[in-house]
């Protein structure tokens, strides 16, 4: 955090992997834009302080903000009893949920039910990660490769080198709109997951003020407005 010139308002660095839309992503001229950064945006508004964005690997968001680099999270993050150990969430402000996707022409998998023996692609430090080690301690899975972006995780999927990839459904679903006919969902939503934004453990200052502003940009109807929005990064 550092204050403006005016000495007025204070400014907060927003860690995000901006490559993970609808939430965030990176535009033609460089800007981070999504869901995330809307409303974050709405709320600093409303709460009279500035953001910057800092776009850094997924992996790296919680050592960040420990360290103090970034000052808050807001990078599609799923709010987790595990997280919760090492950093402050704020409210949920929307639900996701990890999906289970395979290459457009794959007619073998149509579920979980189907991974038995199968390699499974994810992003490193995910809840999909979570999901994969889950399934290969139950012995269903056989192997996971994860990578930093999941977009890197399509890939894998596209030279053959991962059967299947857990990911939110929401951004699997981005990916979809941006490149039809490579990959595809396929069972129903493996879980329900809310995401929050998250800041140093015991930053209650800046908490509140979150939690406040998410709760005026919901009652103004902002919040409405940018949830149409969503679907169009
Ligand atoms: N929601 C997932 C998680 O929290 C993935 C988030 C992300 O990759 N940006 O692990």
């Amino acid at each position: 955090v550092f204050r403006s010139a005016d000495g007025e308002m204070p400014t907060y660095i927003v860690g995000t992997e901006a490559q993970f839309p609808p939430f965030e992503i990176v535009d033609s001229r460089g800007n981070v834009i999504g869901f995330d950064v809307d409303l974050m945006n709405a709320i600093a508004e409303d709460q009279g302080f500035k953001v910057e964005y800092l776009d850094q690997d997924f992996a790296g968001l919680i050592p960040a903000l420990q360290t103090g680099n970034v000052d808050i999270i807001a990078s599609g993050m799923t709010i987790t009893d595990e997280r919760e150990k090492e950093v402050d969430f704020s409210e949920s402000y929307i639900n996701a949920g990890l999906a289970l996707a395979v290459l457009t022409g794959n007619e073998n998998i149509k579920s979980v039910d189907d991974l038995q023996g199968k390699i499974v692609a994810v992003q490193t430090g995910s809840t999909g990660f979570l999901k994969a080690e889950e399934l290969q301690k139950a012995g269903i899975i056989a192997e996971i490769k994860d990578f930093p972006h999941v977009n890197e995780a399509i890939e894998e999927l596209k030279i053959g080198g991962a059967d299947a990839m857990i990911n939110d459904l929401p951004v699997t679903e981005a990916f979809i709109a941006a490149q039809p006919d490579v990959i595809k969902i396929v069972g129903e939503p493996l879980n329900s997951e809310d995401y929050g934004f998250a800041v140093r453990t015991g930053n209650t200052e800046l908490l509140t003020k979150i939690n406040a502003g998410l709760e005026n940009v919901k009652a103004s109807g902002k919040y409405d407005e940018l949830l149409t929005k969503l679907p169009t990064y």
